[in-house]
């Protein structure tokens, strides 16, 4: 239908973008195709929407010249082919209408500038400028152009990078990753809204803590969760020393993450030590604390929240709830089992003790092996104490 249609309005069209990546990695099922127009996306959309049975509706973005039209299961979006040019003085990019070649020149990395040819006369043939297949092979994430011109132009490419890197496991381009290096600072002009559609796609990644070292070492991280990465380092006075609560916390990520898909619970595990870069002290008898961490942590997911511009719902609230009570059930662990201790858990926990018991196990895991099985073992005495 779509190749009819864009022959019947004598436009060149073409697939491009994540369906055409994806197919060629054989990846899952895909949700939606972009869908190029050298011409007007809209009038194609039209067309299309003209042939298919019940002619469903075309919904017309009439700021951005796109079109959208649901097929089945499948969203199609529809857009004319564009040329973007960027001034130094501007955040937005001057776009005119352009050729397909142009419109790859302006996607983010050669594996997302694939483009599939719909019309009838060369139907499904691949048009790869940038040898995005190769990169495709090698595992490569590279930018089609320079890397410095291609993140200057929009410096969000540069966490989409990583955030590709930590989905698809593959590697970034050294040259790319010294310019993210070089340039961290440009993601200050950057949307907070952008910035978590990125970092909510790294936590829901099978493995987050590739994308948040990734984050980490090109000091992007410290730019955008200062809260985490002042969890770093370790401290040593009089000979004792406390655990780098940095990478403890990715490690409970990661540990969150093989347990759960939901988003707020992983963003509940990369947050539920950030009340202790603030409350570290040192006591000379009893060594390091981080008396009321939890208070303070729970205080910090607010603000954090509302610094990235996420949403202050019940979702928020849940990863409040869990960061204040994270360590409860470990202390519990630690200061003996008592019957109202577990009680005035569940009371406090509410609908939230199995996400909160899940939290916890993730938690434990400290790198000595007796300690770790003593806390496991502690562990299920509390969990089945609160199952009775
Ligand atoms: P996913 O399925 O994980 O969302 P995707 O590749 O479809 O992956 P989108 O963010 O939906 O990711 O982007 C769709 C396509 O649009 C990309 O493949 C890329 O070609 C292009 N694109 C999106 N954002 C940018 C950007 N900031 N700069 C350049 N090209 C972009």
């Amino acid at each position: 239908v779509l190749s009819e249609a864009a022959d019947d309005i004598n436009v060149e069209a073409y697939v491009i973008g994540g369906f055409v990546r994806d197919f060629f990695l054989k990846r899952g099922k895909a949700e939606d195709i972009d869908v190029v127009a050298v011409g007007s996306g809209i009038e194609l959309a039209k067309k299309v929407s003209e042939k298919l049975p019940g002619k469903p509706p075309v919904k017309v973005f009439k700021t951005y010249g796109t079109a959208m039209l649901k097929i089945f299961d499948l969203e199609v979006e529809f857009v004319g082919a564009r040329k973007e040019s960027y001034t130094e003085n501007s955040r937005n990019p001057e776009v005119e209408q352009g050729t397909l070649a142009d419109d790859q020149n302006r996607r983010d990395f050669t594996i997302n500038a694939l483009a599939l040819q719909l019309n009838k006369k060369d139907f499904g043939k691949l048009l790869d400028p940038f040898k995005g297949l190769e990169d495709l092979k090698t595992q490569l994430i590279k930018t089609p152009l320079d890397p410095e011109v291609t993140f200057s132009d929009d410096p969000l490419r540069m966490i989409r990078a990583i955030r590709f890197a930590s989905q698809l496991h593959f590697k970034i381009d050294q040259k790319s990753i010294q310019a993210i290096k070089d340039h961290a600072e440009r993601i200050d002009i950057v949307s907070k809204e952008r910035i978590v559609t990125e970092l909510n796609k790294i936590l829901e990644s099978e493995k987050p803590s590739v994308g948040f070292k990734l984050l980490h070492d090109t000091e992007l991280l410290q730019r955008i969760l200062p809260e985490l990465t002042h969890l770093e380092g370790i401290d040593e006075i009089d000979g004792q020393k406390h655990k780098d609560n940095f990478w403890h916390t990715l490690e409970v990520v990661d540990n969150i993450s093989l347990e759960t898909k939901d988003v707020w619970l992983r963003w509940a595990a990369l947050l539920h030590d950030i009340g202790k870069a603030p409350t570290k002290r040192f006591h000379k008898k009893i060594g390091w604390t981080f008396h009321g961490h939890e208070f303070k942590g729970s205080k910090m997911v607010y603000q954090l929240f509302k610094r990235l511009k996420l949403p202050l719902n019940d979702k928020m609230k849940l990863v409040q709830k869990l960061v204040l009570l994270s360590s409860r059930p470990i202390a519990i662990v630690d200061d003996d089992v008592t019957d109202s201790a577990v009680r005035r858990l569940i009371f406090d926990a509410g609908d939230h003790l199995d996400d909160l018991m899940m939290l916890c196990e993730a938690d434990i895991t400290t790198k000595n092996p007796n300690r770790y099985k003593k806390y496991h073992n502690n562990f299920k005495v509390v969990r089945n104490r609160i199952q009775e």
